[in-house]
């Protein structure tokens, strides 16, 4: 728990979000500004920074993120259909929020693959 992390906070369910799935390592909730008719973040349940904080001992929590897409996908109903995830890391990547996330985007045809701009 890192003091002043909104996503630590609804880890802990001090603040509000709509969570879609969840277990011991992950918690999966809707995006506050969705880009598509899916936005779900899939986070862990400790807080890791971004992807240049990952060591051995946190990679059980990323390893469960990357179990639970397709749970997730499921459950949003886009396994079929498809779906991206992202993950953006530090200040060039746009990262806006400290604690590592993967936003799993879909209901929608997607257009750029790679936005570069
Ligand atoms: P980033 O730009 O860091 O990759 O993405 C942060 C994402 O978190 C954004 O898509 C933003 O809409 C979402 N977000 C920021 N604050 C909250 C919040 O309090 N609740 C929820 N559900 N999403 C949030
Ligand atoms: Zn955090």
């Amino acid at each position: 728990m890192e003091e002043n992390c909104i996503f630590c906070k609804i880890v802990n369910k001090e603040i509000p979000s709509t969570i879609v799935y969840e277990d011991e390592y992950v918690c999966a909730f809707k995006d506050l500004n969705p880009i598509a008719p899916v936005h779900v973040l899939v986070i862990p349940k400790i807080h890791i920074q971004d992807l240049e904080h990952i060591t051995q001992d946190n990679i059980e929590y990323v390893k469960h993120i990357h179990s639970a897409f397709k749970k997730v996908s499921q459950i949003m109903g886009v396994n079929e259909t498809g779906y991206r995830v992202i993950c953006n890391c530090g200040e060039d990547g746009g990262q806006e929020v400290k604690h590592l996330h993967y936003h799993l985007i879909g209901g929608k045809k997607l257009g750029n693959k790679i936005a570069h701009e």
